[in-house]
Order: structure tokens, then sequence, then C-alpha cells
């Protein structure tokens, strides 16, 4: 009989490959929006918790991105539109290896 290996999601993203690429961040952010901002739902909605509140301004670790467009929709809909996301240059970003 096969037996059914349940992973973790840390398991899971831990097979995936990025990557990254050094000369351009695909994902950049209007700091001058971002004081207008209350909510901030980007430090809350990432998956991969790529946005982080440093020194009183949003920074952004894109290398850790999943590319599940998450923080766009978040920030155009509850913040203040300050998220530019473009897709990663072809053949860098996130290679998925689970399912
Ligand atoms: S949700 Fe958008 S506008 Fe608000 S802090 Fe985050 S990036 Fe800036
Ligand atoms: S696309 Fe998804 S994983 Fe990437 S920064 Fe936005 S919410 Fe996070």
């Amino acid at each position: 009989m096969n037996q059914i290996v349940v992973m973790s999601l840390d398991a899971r993203l831990g097979l995936d490959k990025y990557e990254i690429d050094e000369e351009r961040n695909h994902i950049t952010v209007d700091h001058e929006r971002c004081k207008l901002c209350v909510d901030k739902p980007c430090l809350t909605v990432c998956p991969a918790q790529v946005y982080k509140w440093v020194d009183e301004r949003v920074a952004v670790s894109y290398e850790n991105c999943l590319e599940c467009g998450t923080c766009q929709i978040s920030c155009d809909s509850g913040g203040k539109g300050g998220i530019t996301w473009n897709n990663p240059t072809g053949g860098f970003g996130i290679l998925f290896r689970y399912g």
C-alpha cells in the first residue's frame, strides 16, 4: 500500500528554487505614498514577508517573492497604490517544484 506523506508548507517552499536577478528589483515602492498609507496592508498580506517596516519606511526583500500578486492587489485596494510590481525578467524569479 502506498503511504501518503504530508509535507509542511515550509518544507514545500524549501523545494522551490530562486534565480535572483541582482541587477533588477521587480518590486518598487513609492515611499511618499507609503507615508500617507495608514493601514499598510503590504506588511501583513505577503506570505513570504517581503515587506518589512525598517527605519520608518517600507523595505522590500524582492528576492523572496513567490510571485502571487497579493501585495499589488492589497496595496491598490487597501493601501495608497505605492507598489509597482513587474514580472521578473525571463529566467529569473521562483521555480515551483511541488505539485
Ligand atoms: S500598502 Fe502600498 S502604499 Fe501602503 S505602505 Fe504598503 S506599499 Fe506603501
Ligand atoms: S507577489 Fe506575493 S510573494 Fe511576492 S511580494 Fe507580493 S505578496 Fe509577497
